[in-house]
């Protein structure tokens, strides 16, 4: 059922009080539902778009500036999945290598994920040389809101509460006795035996970092909430143009085939011979094969301040070869850094008195040094096998961040998954440490951001926390 009043509920029939109906939210309470678990979702937003909700989540940015955090998620029901543009696919294995889990851990519930996000399971991935891959995504075409309103309306398992907030938890002994919600001007209570914070990357810190205030005692002092934030940098590498035809020959069986985008990233290898972190680079393809006799004359010139022989020659023959331009930009890893943090900004509070957010934030050279690293050794792979010329973003090889893209809106971190106190907030289990009945849900559990895009991860570990809860209940 959908409702805007706890007040119509008998609480006592749920035992799992899920916040936030996102990805991670909704994906978990489908799970339980499965499983013959009742749970409540309470959602901050309405069932659309408000400026008045948007509001909430203006927060300050210390540093490096990225899209602003009232715009790179939505506090609505369905979540950030309202906006997002549903690039798919599982984390790499070496993603894992500072995780406690490993995708082995992930891959049981690969299947439903796709089902979740309405994709195919497809996901090749095809060596190309020592250094490169070539990947494949699927695009989810899901709003969270949209594809699942009508499931949530008759389900009599899963309760979705609209326009009531969390605000903190409040327990004692290592236990959450009951969360603090606001509807309207209106505080209520709420009572479960499983608490979920599955509020979006920024948020589950926040949340955390309040409750830790009003409810001193109740979670370790020690616990790193909010520190290690990432984001994936997203730079515009440099141009280039390519033969078609010797590229698929130089690949035969090893390449996918051209689609709209076509996507490179990094091996383990090549990570670890260079130091560099991961990456992956898409060819916007598309703009460019629209249109086969097209030449773009900015890309040839950025080719002839490389290599002007070559661009003479490409001039003379790109109508008779099926040379195509391609505009090379490249998703970068951020590497975690305790500095990069979300803290309370006890000079800004929402109406309910919350201290909105700040976020420390400051890119590291390294993804730069990344996205250099790689185009230099994608351009000698092209000009060894004679398949075009790639010309280089002058500031790629001065190391600055100029041409930034974006920032993908990809929160992670915050309360980052271990096994140490010291360094980690929640356990394998997604569990808060020292708490026995609370657990976050979302990217602010990855330990490291890989280079893949967050949100199918997301949704395999949110599956994985229903069988985590399902497997708790069972044997109470
Ligand atoms: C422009 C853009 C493009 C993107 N494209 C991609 C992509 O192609 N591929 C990809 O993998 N990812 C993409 N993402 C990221 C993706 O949207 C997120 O990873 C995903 O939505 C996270 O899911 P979530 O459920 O953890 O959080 P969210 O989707 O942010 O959901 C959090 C929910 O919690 C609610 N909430 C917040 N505070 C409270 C509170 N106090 N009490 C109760 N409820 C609360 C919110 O209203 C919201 O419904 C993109 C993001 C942006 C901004």
């Amino acid at each position: 059922m959908i409702s805007n009043n706890l007040d119509s509920l008998q609480l006592d029939k749920f035992p799992v009080i899920i916040f936030g109906s996102g990805p991670a939210g909704i994906s978990t309470a489908l799970e339980l539902e499965k499983k013959n678990i009742n749970s409540i979702i309470i959602e901050a937003g309405n069932e659309n778009y408000s400026e008045i909700s948007q509001d909430f989540y203006k927060g300050k940015i210390i540093g490096d500036q990225i899209m602003p955090l009232s715009e790179s998620r939505l506090r609505q029901f369905g979540g950030t999945s309202g906006l997002w543009g549903g690039t798919c696919k599982p984390l790499e294995d070496y993603t894992f290598d500072l995780w406690p889990i490993n995708n082995n851990d992930l891959k049981p519930y690969l299947e439903r994920a796709c089902e979740i996000l309405d994709i195919k399971n497809q996901f090749r991935k095809t060596f190309i040389n020592k250094s490169f891959s070539q990947i494949e995504f699927q695009t989810s075409r899901v709003n969270f809101a949209e594809k699942y309103k009508n499931h949530l309306r008759g389900s009599d398992k899963i309760a979705l509460v609209l326009n009531t907030q969390l605000s903190y938890l409040v327990g004692e002994n290592n236990n959450i006795n009951y969360a603090i919600c606001h509807s309207d001007a209106q505080e209520k209570k709420i009572k479960g035996k499983y608490f979920i914070l599955s509020c979006g990357g920024i948020e589950n810190s926040r949340l955390l970092l309040w409750t830790k205030n009003k409810t001193p005692g109740l979670l370790n002092e020690k616990l790193p909430i909010g520190k290690y934030w990432m984001n994936h940098p997203h730079v515009l590498g440099g141009r280039g143009i390519l033969s078609r035809k010797k590229f698929e020959n130089k690949m035969r069986e090893n390449f996918l085939g051209f689609t709209d985008l076509t996507f490179i990233a990094t091996t383990k290898k090549f990570v670890n011979e260079q130091k560099i972190l991961s990456a992956y680079m898409y060819m916007l393809t598309q703009d460019v094969f629209r249109n086969e006799k097209v030449i773009d004359k900015e890309v040839v010139k950025d080719i002839m301040c490389v290599a002007p022989k070559y661009g003479e020659k490409l001039i003379q023959t790109f109508h008779k070869e099926s040379f195509r331009c391609v505009n090379i930009n490249l998703l970068l890893e951020q590497e975690p850094s305790e500095d990069n943090k979300i803290v309370l900004n006890q000079n800004k509070k929402d109406k309910y008195g919350i201290p909105k957010v700040k976020l420390f934030y400051k890119r590291s050279p390294k993804p730069l040094k990344t996205a250099k690293v790689f185009l230099e050794e994608f351009a000698n792979f092209c000009i060894e096998n004679d398949l075009g010329r790639i010309a280089i973003e002058e500031n790629i090889f001065n190391l600055e961040y100029l041409k930034l893209v974006g920032d993908g809106g990809h929160h992670m971190g915050g309360t980052r998954m271990g096994n140490d106190k010291k360094n980690s907030v929640v356990n394998s289990e997604l569990r808060v440490h020292d708490v026995n009945n609370l657990y976050v849900n979302g990217s602010s559990n990855f330990v490291t951001g890989g280079y893949t895009n967050p949100t199918f991860a997301i949704v395999q570990l949110a599956i994985r926390l229903a069988n985590t809860i399902s497997n708790s209940i069972k044997k109470t």
